[in-house]
């Protein structure tokens, strides 16, 4: 007997949600704040989102700001505070693998 859902994760089957890694959430969030992302890519997004609240946080943080600002900041970061959020994400899931 065969299972083809259930409990054994195979490496090659990701879960949705986790095709994106959390570096590509940082490049596309504008896209996603603006809705001009791909469809797939969105759902792929809002997947991600409810797996990794760190990501979650982050978006909360970018609407916050847009909310005061009245519009989506081009460069709300610079690459040295991304790459201090991708460090804190990693410490808070050790799990979650990113790829280059
Ligand atoms: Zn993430």
């Amino acid at each position: 007997m065969k299972a083809t859902e259930g409990t054994v994760t195979t490496p090659q089957a990701p879960e949705p949600g986790m095709t994106i890694t959390c570096q590509q959430v940082v490049e596309v969030i504008t896209d996603y704040l603006e809705d001009v992302m791909d469809p797939d890519l969105r759902s792929e997004f809002d997947s991600h989102l409810t797996l990794c609240p760190g990501c979650a946080e982050y978006l909360a943080q970018m609407r916050q700001t847009i909310h005061a600002l009245g519009y989506v900041p081009e460069t709300s970061l610079s690459p040295q505070a991304q790459a201090e959020l991708l460090e804190a994400f990693h410490d808070l899931y050790p799990n979650a693998r990113s790829r280059r």
